[in-house]
């Protein structure tokens, strides 16, 4: 019998990273039929072999990697829970992973008699490990989570520092001049704060040329919907770029990646059932962010004043420990939780919420998120129109792709400290999900991107969506590399 394929996978340690890597482990496998080797450290994996969906052919399989030896808590495998600062510390500390991943590949092909893996797809901050992979003369490609233009104009944010200009709050990305312009309010907290000499700037103006090396770089997205961010790519690594997206967790798998397992899907479709087509407003800032006290009050009376119905997934606010006790009537409105419940008006979720099944619900008419980029996919991919209020990272950019490119999308307010009036909150929900015009385009749009979504990842007799015939390039590159490197043997 032939053998299967091999891919080896190695996400970076944070749960927004390894989430998107095991959804594309689950697709080469189920799609390709290729065996997966999915590399993390000790904890990373012990929680993924308690979860993994059954009859998988993914091998977990463990990196060495002791947090106390880079000044950081015992036990520290993931972001999860780490104190800001520390963060950039564990980034830095992966850098000591680079021997024993050597190791590990190494031991790897000994132990398949000398059979190459067909790929090593390594996360966006391991573009060390391309070495690796060249020394033994198999392919290498990035993946990177995030879509192609905000991940274009976070590379090159971080590549281009200092990037502010002297007397204006607005600057143009000076190798990305296509994207439009970038206000100061729309640089996340960590980069307006940057001078190029600061920890993580100095760590990604070493990690991110190395991609440069990589053989290519598969990205989550969608190539009909993202094509600058792509272009920018394609330019600036002169390697290929293959948008392989959406690739997204299933429902059932979400809670198997490690993710809190909040409330049962039940009480919210249950609840969902009982609106009419169409009309609620989903609301939820992600797996990690929170807005202020004050912006909790102000979202809390617009939707009172908007009399729609809505689910909000709330969590203490910024500045409390996320894990601590919700107090509703400290944080939100007197009488707030009371008054929606007896008006049969609001779900309050506290935590966690089954997003993918609430975004698939008929009832749903939009979604006010930060726009991380698993939502945008999410929302995207039922037709959900969305109103954007970023927080950190690419979300501010996600913003500008879905508001002037796509068309699906308004902003409402920008990060966690900014100023926010409940009227214009009410402005803009009014605004998508009334009968307005900019409502009736934006839902529109949002079907036909659903559509467009739907096509690229169709594989059928006589049709090959774009994202299928880009994992298609991508196995035939390694494919070809794995060639080279068996006549180079040869001889
Ligand atoms: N999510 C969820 N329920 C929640 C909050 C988040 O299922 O209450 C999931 C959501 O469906 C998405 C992921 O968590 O898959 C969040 O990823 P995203 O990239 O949107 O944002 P991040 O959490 O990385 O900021």
């Amino acid at each position: 019998m032939e053998k299967k394929e091999n891919i080896v996978m190695f996400p970076f340690m944070a749960q927004g990273h390894i989430i998107p890597f095991l959804a594309l482990a689950l697709e080469i496998q189920k799609k390709r039929g290729c065996t997966i080797t999915f590399v993390n450290t000790p904890l990373n994996i012990k929680k993924l072999r308690s979860s993994l969906p059954p009859n998988t052919s993914i091998r977990l399989v463990e990196i060495p990697f002791n947090s106390s030896d880079h000044g950081l808590p015992p036990n520290t495998e993931n972001t999860n829970a780490l104190p800001y600062p520390l963060i950039f510390r564990f980034i830095e500390a992966s850098l000591s992973l680079k021997l024993p991943f050597r190791k590990l590949i190494s031991e790897l092909i000994a132990e398949q008699n000398g059979h190459l893996p067909l790929c090593l797809v390594v996360d966006m901050f391991f573009g060390w490990s391309v070495e690796i992979a060249h020394e033994f003369g198999v392919s290498h490609a990035i993946f990177v989570g995030g879509g192609g233009f905000g991940m274009a104009c976070y590379y090159s944010l971080w590549t281009n520092m200092p990037h502010l200009g002297a007397d204006s709050d607005e600057f143009t990305l000076p190798d990305f001049p296509e994207a439009s312009k970038i206000h100061v309010t729309q640089l996340p907290e960590n980069l307006r704060l940057a001078d190029g000499n600061d920890p993580f700037a100095v760590f990604l103006k070493k990690v991110f040329p190395e991609w440069l090396n990589s053989d290519g770089l598969l990205v989550n997205t969608v190539g009909e919907l993202d094509k600058i961010g792509l272009m920018y790519f394609r330019r600036k690594i002169g390697r290929p770029v293959w948008p392989v997206g959406p690739v997204l967790l299933s429902m059932e798998n979400h809670a198997g990646a490690g993710k809190v397992p909040g409330i049962t899907p039940d009480p919210c479709n249950k609840w969902l059932d009982s609106k009419p087509l169409n009309s609620v407003l989903y609301i939820c800032f992600g797996s990690q962010n929170t807005i202020s006290e004050s912006q909790m009050m102000q979202l809390a009376t617009a939707l009172e004043v908007s009399g729609k119905y809505f689910i909000w997934v709330v969590r203490p606010p910024t500045g409390f420990d996320i894990n601590s006790e919700f107090k509703a009537e400290e944080w939100l409105p007197q009488g707030f939780e009371q008054r929606i419940q007896d008006q049969k008006r609001g779900l309050l979720v506290h935590k966690w919420a089954p997003q993918v099944e609430i975004l698939s619900h008929k009832s749903i008419s939009a979604f006010l998120s930060h726009c991380g980029w698993n939502s945008v996919l999410e929302a995207l991919s039922h037709g959900v129109p969305i109103i954007g209020w970023p927080m950190a990272a690419d979300q501010f950019s996600n913003v500008v792709l879905l508001e002037k490119e796509v068309g699906v999308c308004v902003e409402v307010a920008r990060g966690p400290r900014c100023e926010v009036k409940h009227e214009d909150i009410v402005k803009k929900i009014e605004l998508v999900m009334n009968d307005t015009e900019k409502g009736k385009e934006m839902r529109r749009k949002a079907h036909e991107v659903r559509d467009i979504i739907k096509d690229a990842i169709r594989d059928e007799e006589g049709f090959k969506g774009s994202s299928m015939k880009a994992m298609d390039e991508f196995f035939s590159a390694a494919l070809s590399r794995r060639e080279k490197t068996k006549l180079e043997q040869e001889n």
